[in-house]
């Protein structure tokens, strides 16, 4: 493991307990500030460790690469240098902003310079996002869809237990946390209805998933095994996968989603690393029938990642509607991504392969208002005396993830999401 992982590691930049990101996460994003260009950052507490001009003061220059790519308006060419790279810039970083070193704490214009406040800094998408795939992965969601729209009796589909079901999904609409999404409009058809109607959608829904980004490309033909997942995975977002329920349950049937996810999807913009990752795996649910050998893997593969969903009414007043962790996917990343390339379908840098909505076992853990709610049936009561079946113009869904294990706390930061008309 790291030694950037270390949990005794202090920074001389304050790192409140609560706060996401401490010395031992360092997630790479891509900001901008009133007077500067689109640049690559380090997030540390409530600040942004600004790389483009951590650069220009030679601190970087013990990791060789080109420099330049620290201030472009995205990730993907930084990461297309390696991990040999990107986690030797992750270890200098964390030597840097270490209470004992002296190197940047000591200069103190320098200090001013290269530490942005994050609340004074615009968070841009992380990466151009080549392709976009959203897994089915968890086998609680899964089966509350299936009992909800087929039958409770045979929730799951015969494959789903055989693999990891997906689909391609829509790269152009992947819009960077605090970015409004418009209220879909849509053909709909309830079962009562004679013939399909058209008009905004009624059933408005977040997908509480978590998505990992490639960082090493392959060929057409080439494809990545269970064990060679990581060495292809840079790091991962929070991601919201909005649906239109009332569109998708019509327009579904055959080939599946369409129209009822592409009008947007929301990411959190800090990428924390598969690296500062490490210490929060744990194993998955046993996989019974056992996997074909292609989908085989060993050691842990899960993470220990708690996740909430937060709505906040136009009125200001807000409700936690689920805690869910992301330890419950029954099917893996490394999985995922086996299973995405074993015809030999090439991967990008910068593209995301969403886990699909993440349902734990109770109610209150169910990633989706589909379920919380099932189906309409039973809304949530709201603080301000509403209540929500599904999410209103107005509305404000927050995601939140972190990790959490001996005082260390590694966090995604968030990816909210404003419904409007
Ligand atoms: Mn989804």
């Amino acid at each position: 493991m790291s030694k950037a992982n270390d949990p005794s590691l202090r920074s001389w930049v304050t790192v409140k307990p609560e706060s996401d990101f401490p010395i031992q996460n360092l997630p790479f994003g891509v900001f901008k500030t009133a007077t500067g260009n689109a640049r690559i950052g380090v997030a540390i507490g409530e600040y942004i460790l600004d790389l483009q001009a951590l650069a220009k003061s030679g601190l970087l220059d013990t990791v060789a690469f080109d420099k330049n790519l620290l201030s472009k308006d995205t990730l993907n060419q930084f990461i297309t240098l390696g991990k040999h790279v990107t986690n030797a810039v992750r270890e200098r970083i964390s030597e840097l902003l270490n209470e004992n070193n002296q190197e940047l704490q000591g200069k103190a214009e320098l200090k001013s310079r290269v530490l942005v406040k994050q609340s004074e800094a615009q968070m841009l998408k992380p990466v151009y996002v080549p392709n976009y795939t959203d897994f089915y992965s968890s086998r609680e969601h899964a089966t509350n869809v299936g009992a909800m729209f087929r039958d409770p009796k045979n929730a799951l589909l015969p494959n789903w237990l055989h693999l990891p079901v997906g689909y391609h999904g829509r790269a152009s609409s992947i819009v960077v946390s605090g970015t409004p999404i418009h209220r879909p409009k849509g053909q709909t058809k309830a079962d009562t209805d004679e013939m399909p109607s058209f008009g905004p959608s009624k059933s408005v829904d977040f997908e509480l998933e978590i998505a990992f980004i490639t960082g090493k490309p392959t060929q057409l033909g080439e494809s990545i095994s269970t064990e060679e997942v990581e060495s292809h995975i840079f790091g991962l977002v929070l991601f919201n996968d909005w649906s239109a329920r009332d569109i998708q349950k019509w327009e579904y049937v055959p080939l599946g989603p369409f129209l009822a996810k592409n009008f947007g999807s929301s990411v959190s913009p800090w990428v924390v690393t598969l690296e500062a990752l490490e210490p929060f795996k744990v194993e998955g649910p046993i996989q019974e029938p056992a996997v074909l050998p292609y989908l085989k893997y060993g050691g842990k593969k899960n993470y220990e990642i708690n996740l909430e969903v937060e709505i906040k009414t136009a009125s200001g007043k807000s409700k936690i509607v689920s805690h869910s962790n992301f330890k419950y996917m029954y099917w893996n990343m490394c999985q995922q991504l086996a299973h995405q390339t074993v015809n030999g379908c090439n991967i990008a840098v910068g593209d995301m392969y969403a886990s699909g909505t993440i349902s734990g076992p109770e109610p209150d853990s169910y990633g989706s208002m589909l379920e919380i709610t099932w189906g309409g049936k039973n809304p949530v009561q709201m603080p301000d005396g509403t209540e929500r079946k599904f999410i209103n113009d107005g509305d404000t869904v927050v995601l939140k993830g972190y990790a959490k294990k001996d005082g260390v706390r590694v966090g995604f930061g968030e990816c909210s999401g404003m419904i409007i008309e």
